[in-house]
């Protein structure tokens, strides 16, 4: 186990998701729950869900494969600097699309084995999920549609 196996309770969900890596330049947004909850909560749900795929598809581990570490900092560094902030829609939804193609790819292959099995290990974020999901992505900052 790497420096990424470190496991913490997440007190909001009661539930046990992998410690989010850090990788400069270091992300601050989404690891400011009071400022900025959206953007927490989200980067939470994608922690939940690389646990998940990571755990059955990659090896019985406690925390993330390289591989799948290295995505999840790739995830949350986009989603620190998401361009609608805390009105983002969910990645799925949005008309900007600011991963590369690759990395796109590789994190929807994650969400369609994960998402599922989320509403029976981590109910909570998965509703939010959903209805996060149900919102329309808004105009972009500083344009009007
Ligand atoms: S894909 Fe869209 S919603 Fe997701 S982080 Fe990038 S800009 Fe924000
Ligand atoms: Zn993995």
């Amino acid at each position: 186990m790497g420096q990424h196996g470190a496991v913490r309770e997440n007190p909001s969900t009661m539930s046990t998701v992998p410690e989010i890596p850090s990788h400069p330049p270091a992300t601050r947004r989404v690891h400011d729950a009071e400022r900025h909850p959206r953007l927490a909560r989200e980067l939470a749900t994608l922690a939940a869900m690389f646990a998940i795929n990571c755990r059955e598809l990659h090896g019985d581990r406690v925390g993330l494969c390289d591989s799948c570490a290295a995505l999840l900092v790739y995830a949350t560094r986009r989603l620190d600097r998401c361009v609608f902030g805390d009105n983002k829609p969910t990645c799925a939804n949005c008309t900007v699309h600011c991963y590369s193609a690759e990395k796109r790819e590789d994190v929807r292959a994650v969400m369609r084995y994960a998402g599922p099995r989320m509403m029976w290990r981590h109910p909570v974020l998965a509703v939010r999920h959903v209805l996060d999901g149900r919102r329309p992505a808004p105009a972009l900052p500083g344009h009007s549609r």
